[in-house]
């Protein structure tokens, strides 16, 4: 099936809603640019991993816009497989998803504030509990209300970014005033450096079992996609992946391991105009691109408004009729200029600057960031066609 992703905001959170378009082929030739989403291809990457998870749960990471796949199409094919939990990372996703989910288990990373527990409560949002005061937070809101509000609770073990150190983690387990007013449905911990540092996986996997030892009823869990890929002493009662369900590869990794998800995401501009110029001329603003011969030129209306990274400026690969091409000149805030010289080319082709020819990895690598930061930020603003 096709769906067309309507660029109506929704007020929250710039996630659009994505209703079934009939027109949506036909109205690709109507498009100057579009990313296409496999959701079949989503469904085979999920397949693949809970296959990998064994007795795991399978409970998909649907956060930042399903990394620029969209939340609402990406979650709904997850859900078709068979997905019953999802993790988000802010309380507009949830609600957004909750709007067009009313069954699914939603599990919010983010920090709360009081207001926010009352919406979460109301809205069957399940918070995460992140430090001592937002457990204790967590704790009034419950005797504020009179029942008991179920949790999880990520634990820092050596990420330093979000999580309750391991002493607070102690103090919460001898609380009888924390354990009477709340339960604590799952306990997780995330890796620091999972293909890179096993050495420390095993440091922060040790520390995990000694908190967790004090917590024998929680369900746990410890691996997002990297984790699942290295083996079942990562796999826990619950795993969390969510790059590899995108089709999102790691470029670097210290260990041999294959991932082998497929691509999900593409992306294409069509040409508008081809300028012909002549050796010495230069292209775009403060003239950084001088041409070495007489050249052809062809306009795209895409630019960094549009999620493409400024550093393809010069450096991006563009993929036209068989021939790999390079972005001549900087990137505009609606178009970008790209040396089609040496493709058969005319106006209204299309060009590639994700897909089967120049992949998420390579087109990543091109401009020395990682596939993940590009989808993101592609996948934010452009028009996505599903498939
Ligand atoms: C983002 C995130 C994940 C998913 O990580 P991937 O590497 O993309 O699979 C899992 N768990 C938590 C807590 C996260 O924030």
């Amino acid at each position: 099936m096709l769906y067309l992703n309507t660029l109506l905001h929704k007020g929250y959170c710039g996630i659009k809603s994505s209703t079934p378009c009939k027109l949506a082929s036909e109205y690709k030739e109507e498009l100057n640019k579009y990313i296409k989403i496999d959701l079949n291809a989503i469904k085979y990457n999920y397949r693949a991993i809970a296959a990998l998870a064994k007795n795991s749960e399978c409970a998909p990471v649907v956060k930042s816009n399903a990394y620029g796949t969209g939340m609402i199409a990406a979650t709904q094919a997850l859900e078709e497989e068979g997905a019953k939990k999802f993790f988000v990372s802010s309380l507009d996703e949830a609600i957004c998803l909750r709007e067009n989910f009313p069954s699914i288990e939603i599990l919010c990373l983010d920090w709360f504030s009081d207001k926010a527990l009352k919406c979460m409560d109301r809205l069957r949002i399940t918070p995460t509990i992140n430090s001592f005061s937002q457990a204790k937070m967590l704790e009034s809101y419950a005797k504020n209300v009179q029942k008991k509000i179920s949790c999880i609770a990520c634990i820092e073990t050596g990420l330093y970014k979000f999580g309750i150190s391991e002493n607070d983690m102690a103090a919460l387990a001898v609380d009888q005033s924390f354990k009477q007013s709340t339960s604590i449905s799952l306990i997780f911990t995330h890796l620091a450096a999972s293909y890179i540092d096993v050495e420390f996986n095993k440091f922060q996997i040790k520390k995990f079992d000694d908190i967790c030892k004090k917590w024998p009823s929680a369900k746990k869990s410890v691996a997002a996609s990297g984790g699942i890929y290295l083996g079942d002493e990562y796999l826990y009662d619950l795993v969390r992946p969510g790059r590899a369900l995108y089709g999102v590869p790691r470029l670097d990794s210290a260990v041999p391991i294959k991932e082998t998800t497929k691509n999900v995401a593409s992306l294409y501009a069509k040409i508008m105009h081809i300028h012909h110029i002549k050796k010495g001329e230069s292209v775009g603003y403060d003239r950084t691109f001088i041409a070495d011969r007489d050249s052809r030129i062809a306009v795209v209306g895409i630019g960094y408004a549009d999620g493409l990274p400024y550093s393809m400026s010069n450096c991006g690969l563009a993929f036209i009729n068989g021939v790999r091409c390079k972005f001549a000149g900087l990137i505009s805030m609606n178009a970008s200029t790209i040396d089609v010289t040496d493709a058969n080319c005319n106006k209204k082709d299309w060009i590639e600057f994700i897909g089967d020819n120049i992949s998420l990895a390579e087109a990543a690598k091109a401009i020395k960031t990682t596939p993940w930061e590009l989808l993101t930020n592609v996948g934010s603003r452009i028009q996505h066609l599903y498939t």
